[in-house]
């Protein structure tokens, strides 16, 4: 494993760059303008920014660079940049604020967090949007003591990463990605072109050059889906079903890795059968533990994690103790090879004819063993075996929130694992790859912190907040029960919310439910509009005060964003940020790293410019506020700060295990350490040399076969990416929901209360089953006959781009696609108004019809609706008065039934929130209706000192006659 450099070739294909130098100065960095972390070079001219380009030898991007990655100059010229911290002095949302010095705004909020740290910490509710500081808020949570802690995992594919995290030891995006170089066949499910989204186009390019084929399944043919070879519109919230016909198939046809099936899942593991024991639907294991399965030469049950095993997949057989015992992989084909899992029963719940079903079974089938990759790469799994040969089976998947945002979505992520495991191509040439640091044992370490007794006034919790349960006794519940997050992650209402629950806690803190807090800290998450379910009664409950004391109901708010968001007007203390060109970063394999499947990866941004604002980097404020509040890892035994360089310090010096810290790269004294080894003083300065980014290249013998390799596994646990050099066996079938359906038949010694009892039976189900989604099993679904979504453009990343000039002219304001047939029989044409109408609400749109789209599905473009006057925009800006939300229209929680408890409006397993779901009706406005979406709410008045913006925003127009731009 060796080198620094880039993936990506520089060879005679690389044309000479052509373009005039802009500038006097390169400075490389990563790019923010989504999540995608690209590799960029900013050309500045007298220390100004000019422009920006794509990084040709970053891992990730190669070169390329996206309209938002160009666009991130008008982030830095946008009218919308906070400027100084504020104090609210009028009442919430009125916009009156007095600008104050930064010294007295930490004063104020080390004075509200250290009275609840003094007191009770779990009344700091801390909640980050789509940061890429995880590793550090998550730890600056731990050390306050707070279990009320997340970012924004739960409200976007919470269910992917659990789903795969559980079976596969990884997941997609960050954590796989499809062999681009090998595949033959690739199936992209619900996928929005920010998930991975230059390395897709890169990938999508390669599949194009190669000739194999690209399906996406998707309701809306937009996107990526626009240039699939197959597109199939199918009806929101079914994907599940559609994959498990295309697994009985396979299953049918007898299209499955048997060999790798034996060998690396626990698909013979053998599973007790004994109705009523308290170890029914568990693993039968020997006195050591040890899972076992039906040896077929020797006719006995062994260690199934044994090299000379010859494991049975089908049949019952005695265990040592006289019960019976059952492979998983014969409950498993029982199960899908029922006819309810046929593609007849699928073609008329997903719209998909069953003809094309089986076509495109066949297809994979073809694909996987008619198209067999063999590599002669030798290498040896974790008994020792030494193959001679690598065998890959070249189907692979991707997927994202399209399938993982419904109340169903955690059991379809999981088919899709069982899908990819049964042809044998996880992490196979040609199928779907581990990235390193993945995959990680299953589930992983650590549990989640927070438990009853772990939270301590002036204490830290004793781990992080958020980690993976291995079963009912690791949920964060009090005795009776009841849950002791906030948000309610990781109790019986989402016993696997491994992300959190985001989209609850304004509503749960308003409720003081299950506790009330005193204050709500949040970065970068603008719940007072398109983060938030239910946007107006969001607002309502962040403004509503107690009838007897005058406060508010939630007392304190304190935020920290770059731009005037709507959720500013809703602080009592704005903590201004920098952009993302101003500060330091640190993209670390501690968070949510940026490898590939063929090494790891981490990266660095740099301040390529000086702030000329009175604002500072959220990191160094949160790690000043820890000194200040003197928790542990931020304070020195003198009570100095610990980190007195602030964020660029703590990446350099913070180390979370020995020799383990933020950056993998040039560690040691001497930089010449990688993955572990003490800190490197010198260690930005090299990555700055190295253009922003350290990645390593694993050894050829390495890079398949990951979870069971066993030169790859002592890698993972030399850099410590996992702590045991032991194998990772897939699991089809969860131990670890068998235990809480147990649980919930009373057995072992944390059980749910009985209102959770028989939901946790259903949805625990060991094996992925599927069901319809909450919304579409409603009685009163017949009222909402269509479907309603959101697809994010590729210009466009939520709201961040949303007072950018350059992205505004490209998304300025967007409408509600129909489907003709729809708007032909609603007698609906191009931009005419219509009402969209949930159980929750009424908003009224103007329409474009449109081919591609699922019949019973109309969508629009996420985030593109501001409320008027934030952003800094004029408040009859396009954005404000033709664009609109869909959130107005969804509820945060399941609707109200007459005495039964009410849920999360979210997938029952993870919490994941179900925005998906949402199922409306369409009637077309009156003439006299026309004018302006509704709803519209009153306009949010700027906070003092925001640059007065122009009538026209330009750039450059002063560079091209040679002044600053
Ligand atoms: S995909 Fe575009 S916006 Fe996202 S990080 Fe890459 S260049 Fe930036």
């Amino acid at each position: 494993m060796t080198g620094t450099g880039s993936k990506f070739s520089s060879g005679p294909d690389r044309p000479i760059a052509t373009s005039t130098p802009v500038g006097d100065e390169v400075k490389y960095t990563t790019c923010y303008m989504c999540a995608c972390r690209c590799g960029i070079k900013v050309h500045l001219k007298d220390g100004a920014l000019r422009f920006i380009e794509g990084n040709r030898d970053h891992p990730v991007n190669g070169g390329v660079l996206c309209a938002k990655g160009a666009a991130g100059i008008m982030m830095q010229n946008s009218p919308a940049r906070l400027t100084k911290p504020l104090k609210r002095v009028g009442e919430r949302g009125s916009g009156e604020f007095e600008e104050i010095e930064w010294d007295e705004a930490l004063a104020i909020a080390t004075d509200w967090l250290g009275r609840i740290r003094a007191s009770d910490p779990r009344k700091l509710a801390f909640f980050t949007g789509r940061d890429q500081s995880q590793a550090l808020t998550g730890w600056w949570a731990t050390q306050f003591g707070t279990p009320n802690y997340a970012a924004h995992g739960g409200f976007c594919s919470v269910n992917m990463a659990a789903a795969g995290i559980y079976s596969i030891g990884g997941s997609f995006w960050e954590f796989g990605e499809p062999d681009w170089d090998r595949t033959r066949y690739f199936m992209m499910f619900g996928v929005a072109e920010d998930h991975a989204s230059n390395p897709i186009k890169i990938g999508l390019g390669k599949l194009k050059q190669r000739g194999a084929k690209f399906v996406s399944v998707n309701p809306v043919k937009t996107g990526y889906s626009a240039i699939a070879d197959e597109w199939l519109g199918i009806a929101p919230g079914t994907d599940g079903l559609f994959v498990f016909a295309l697994i009985h198939e396979l299953l049918r046809a007898g299209k499955v890795d048997v060999d790798y099936l034996a060998r690396y899942t626990n698909a013979p593991w053998l599973v007790i059968r004994d109705d009523g024991a308290a170890d029914d639907g568990l693993f039968a294991r020997d006195s050591d533990g040890n899972p076992l399965c039906w040896d077929r030469d020797r006719g006995a049950c062994r260690k199934a994690l044994t090299a000379d095993v010859a494991p049975a997949l089908k049949g019952t057989y005695t265990l040592p103790d006289g019960r019976q015992g059952v492979p998983v992989f014969e409950l498993l084909a029982e199960r899908y090879l029922d006819p309810q899992y046929g593609p007849d029963a699928a073609a008329a719940v997903c719209g998909i004819p069953a003809a094309t079903i089986r076509r495109i079974a066949a297809e994979i089938a073809h694909a996987a063993f008619e198209e067999e990759i063999v590599l002669d790469l030798p290498w040896t799994d974790w008994t020792g075996r030494r193959h001679e040969k690598m065998i890959g089976r070249p189907v692979s998947l991707h997927a994202m929130r399209g399938i993982s945002a419904h109340s169903n979505g955690f059991h379809t992520c999981f088919a899709l694992h069982i899908l990819q495991t049964l042809i044998g191509s996880i992490d196979t040439p040609g199928g779907f790859r581990h990235k390193p640091p993945f995959p990680k044992h299953i589930p992983p370490l650590p549990q989640p912190a927070g438990w009853y007794g772990e939270v301590q006034a002036n204490r830290p919790l004793p781990g992080p907040p958020l980690g993976f349960p291995t079963g009912p006794e690791d949920l964060l519940v009090d005795p009776d029960g009841s849950p002791r997050r906030i948000d309610k992650a990781f109790s019986w209402d989402a016993p696997l919310a491994i992300h959190g629950m985001m989209h609850l806690v304004i509503a749960n803190a308003w409720r003081g439910d299950p506790y009330p807090i005193d204050t709500l800290f949040m970065f970068m998450a603008n719940m007072a509009w398109n983060s938030a379910m239910n946007t107006a009664e969001t607002i309502a409950m962040l403004t509503d005060k107690d009838a007897e004391t005058g406060d508010y109901k939630i007392p304190r708010i304190i935020y920290s964003d770059s731009y005037f968001s709507e959720m500013v007007a809703y602080a009592d203390l704005v903590l201004p940020d920098t952009t993302y060109l101003e500060r330091w970063d640190c993209i670390s394999l501690l968070d949510r790293p940026i490898g590939d499947a063929d090494g790891p990866a981490d990266a660095i941004r740099q301040p390529v410019i000086a702030p000329d604002r009175d604002v500072r980097p959220f990191q160094d404020v949160l790690i000043d506020l820890g000194a200040r509040l003197g928790l542990p890892d931020f304070t020195n035994d003198d009570g100095s700060p610990h980190y007195p360089g602030g964020y660029a310090d703590y990446i350099v010096n913070h180390e979370r295990k020995p020799g383990i810290g933020p950056l993998a790269g040039w560690r040691g004294a001497d930089g010449d350490q990688e993955g572990r080894g003490p800190a490197n003083a010198d260690q930005l300065a090299k990555y700055i040399e190295n253009q922003c980014f350290w990645r390593q290249e694993l050894a050829e013998n390495q890079k398949y076969y990951k979870a069971v390799n066993r030169d790859y596994l002592a890698y993972a646990a030399e850099m410590g990416f996992i702590d045991r050099p032991e194998p990772i066996i897939i699991q089809l079938y969860s131990e670890v929901l068998q235990k809480f359906r147990l649980a919930a038949r009373g057995h072992g010694p944390v059980l749910p209360p009985e209102k959770h009892r028989a939901r946790i039976e259903t949805y625990f189900d060991p094996m992925p089953f599927w069901y319809p989604t909450f919304a579409d099993a409603a009685a009163d679904a017949g009222d909402f006959p269509l479907h309603a979504i959101t697809q994010r453009p590729m210009a466009m990343y939520h709201s961040w781009g949303g007072q950018n000039a350059w992205l505004r002219q490209i998304h300025g304001s967007n409408r509600l696609y129909i489907p003709r047939g729809l708007a032909e029989t609603l007698g609906l044409d191009n931009d005419d108004w219509a009402w969209v109408i949930s159980r929750h609400g009424r908003v009224k749109v103007r329409v474009r019809p449109m081919s591609g789209v699922n019949p019973d599905t109309i969508w629009t473009w996420n985030a593109i609706g501001k409320r008027a006057g934030a952003g800094n925009l004029s408040p009859d800006s396009p954005e404000a008065k033709e664009a609109f939300l869909l959130n107005h229209l969804i509820d945060e929680l399941l609707p109200e039934e007459a005495g039964a408890y009410r849920y999360a409006n979210a997938d029952p397993v993870t919490g994941q929130a179900a925005w998906y779901d949402l199922r409306v009706r369409l009637e077309k406005a009156l003439p006299e209706e026309a004018g302006e979406t509704v709803p519209q709410f009153p306009t949010l008045k700027p906070p003092p000192s925001l640059a007065t913006p122009p009538a026209v925003l330009r750039y450059g127009a002063r560079a091209a006659k040679g002044g600053r731009p």
